[in-house]
């Protein structure tokens, strides 16, 4: 090796390791902003939520949900949204390091004392996040239920949120969750697409009241429905051309379970009822809403519910065909109902 490539070689290695801390601080100044864009903003401005990054898995959800139900009905009933805020703060939201044991250590002290994380840093803002995103899932609810041969109406407390495709209906997904989209104008997708065939029955998550329907120039036939407790707009879009749903109007209180409308095709189109959209699919996407400010303009906050519809996919609703159109088949009573 002459001196001229050993030279050539060192100023390549200077320009490497330079190029290399610009690249660590920049990462790091990144890794700071967008931690902090995710936090609560500070004490002086208004102390709602102004964004959520829902990174908890399905597979977490499932564990916390089991010590939830596990433990209800005693007096050391632990909420799952205490056990995820907790890992929530502890992994600083992304759930990708989740571990049982970490479950399982914040159980075991939630059961002692309830407040025993109120002091941890983040712990409350992640409490108020992932309960505004999970708080209408599990409760008591009702359901008849075939106990040797006959039907008896049974209470429960447990997962009550379905997935929104029914029961023996294929469907296809992966995280989509900010991908571009250029219909109309450039941005991202704020929601999930779960592909299936036209036709295919989409049950209501969660119950609520129907807030907005019929047409809308990106989501074609679409459906909104706001929880009781106001925190979730649920959206469900390019619902079937002609036939898109199942008596729908605004104001209607859908219970969860119930066949709400069917997968089709339509939008990106200001004209009704038309078919734009390549691939069947069924848009679904869930807004949070901690201010009125919060619904519409520019501050709006949607999830990532990719890891939601896994979860949800354990709870699917089985339906029935009558006169051309869909009903659940065993419908629950849910009690948190207003009357
Ligand atoms: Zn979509």
């Amino acid at each position: 090796m002459d001196q001229t490539t050993d030279k050539h070689h060192m100023s390549q290695n200077r320009i490497f390791l330079s190029l290399t801390a610009v690249l660590l601080a920049f990462l790091f100044c990144f890794a700071v902003l967008s931690r902090k864009s995710a936090l609560p903003v500070s004490a002086a401005d208004a102390s709602y939520i102004k964004w959520v990054d829902f990174g908890v898995t399905a597979t977490a959800m499932s564990d916390a949900m089991a010590l939830d139900i596990e433990s209800y009905g005693t007096d050391e009933h632990v909420s799952w949204t205490s056990l995820l805020a907790y890992l929530g703060a502890k992994y600083g939201g992304n759930f990708k390091s989740y571990q049982k044991a970490d479950l399982a250590y914040a159980a075991e002290n939630l059961k002692k004392d309830p407040a025993c994380f109120d002091g941890m840093k983040y712990y409350s803002y992640y409490k108020k996040a992932y309960s505004a995103v999970l708080d209408g899932f599990l409760g008591t609810y009702a359901v008849y239920e075939n106990i040797d041969g006959r039907y008896r109406y049974q209470e429960k407390y447990g997962l009550k949120a379905f997935s929104p495709i029914a029961r023996g209906y294929y469907y296809s997904d992966f995280d989509d969750f900010g991908a571009s989209r250029s219909y109309g104008y450039r941005r991202h997708h704020l929601g999930h697409d779960m592909m299936g065939s036209v036709g295919t029955p989409i049950v209501a998550v969660e119950s609520g009241y129907v807030e907005a329907v019929g047409w809308n120039q990106y989501g074609g036939w679409r459906i909104g429905i706001r929880s009781f407790d106001g925190k979730r707009y649920y959206y469900y879009a390019h619902l079937r051309k002609d036939h898109p749903y199942n008596d729908m109007y605004e104001g209607k209180i859908v219970t969860a379970g119930e066949v709400i409308g069917y997968l089709g095709m339509t939008g990106y189109s200001t004209r009704e009822n038309t078919n734009n959209i390549n691939t069947p699919h069924l848009h679904f996407g869930i807004q949070l809403i901690f201010h009125p400010d919060q619904k519409d303009g520019t501050n709006q906050i949607w999830i990532d519910c990719y890891e939601i519809a896994k979860f949800l996919s354990q709870n699917r609703s089985a339906v029935y065909r009558e006169n051309g159109e869909y009903y659940a088949v065993g419908p629950i009573t849910d009690f948190s109902i207003p009357d």
